[in-house]
């Protein structure tokens, strides 16, 4: 029926998601990150995307792995990795809608290594999220210039490399949270009060 319908377009329109960066937000930045025995969630990241979902956010995390371009370590690497994160957070009862990668080393001037938009315009697609209505969550200023692109809510966590970023550069970002968890508070308060996204 057209109500059906009409209620399926409205919700599709206005569906949010929060980016997540991978390594130094959900897992320990380990460095070229490549072996599933050395995958460890940072504390609370099961918690907070369960809290994500729990607020009708799709969680999609995207994720620079210019290792697999370096020669580093391969495709298959980085799917092993990911297998073991997702089974950590299975543990824990948390599920991602979605993980897209760069595998491109910086001098191949991909469009979709962060701070290149490539990776969330791509997931925007193919899960129907509203983009500027979204949020990123990232210990690195290439994400806050991928929310920044995408016109979302940007958090610097300070995990992984985050506390460097917030001591050496400009503040591009909305607001600092000390982890994960932090962030996804902030969010949920963001989205159970005024529902007022704001760019910084
Ligand atoms: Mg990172
Ligand atoms: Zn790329």
């Amino acid at each position: 029926m057209c109500r059906d319908c009409n209620r399926f377009r409205k919700e599709e329109k206005i569906q949010r998601a929060v980016f997540l960066d991978r390594d130094g937000v959900i897992l320990e930045e380990r460095g070229y990150l490549s072996h599933p025995g050395d995958v460890s969630l940072i504390a609370g990241a099961a918690e907070a995307i369960k809290l994500f979902s729990r607020l009708g956010l799709k969680v999609v995390v995207v994720t620079n792995q210019s290792g697999i371009g370096r020669g580093l370590f391969t495709r298959r690497d980085y799917l092993r990795v990911k297998a073991a994160m997702d089974a950590l957070l299975a543990r824990q009862g948390a599920k991602t809608d979605g993980e897209y990668f760069c595998p491109h080393a910086p001098w191949e001037e991909c469009g979709c290594r962060k701070p290149a938009p490539g990776l969330a315009l791509i997931a925007g697609k193919e899960l129907g999220l509203n983009l500027d209505e979204s949020f990123v969550v990232g210990d690195k200023r290439s994400d806050m210039e991928m929310a920044r692109a995408i016109r979302a809510k940007s958090i610097l966590v300070r995990t992984g490399y985050g506390w460097q970023t917030e001591r050496d550069g400009e503040p591009i970002w909305d607001v600092v949270a000390h982890d994960i968890g932090e962030a996804a508070k902030i969010i949920a308060r963001v989205i159970e009060g005024s529902g007022d996204v704001g760019h910084g």
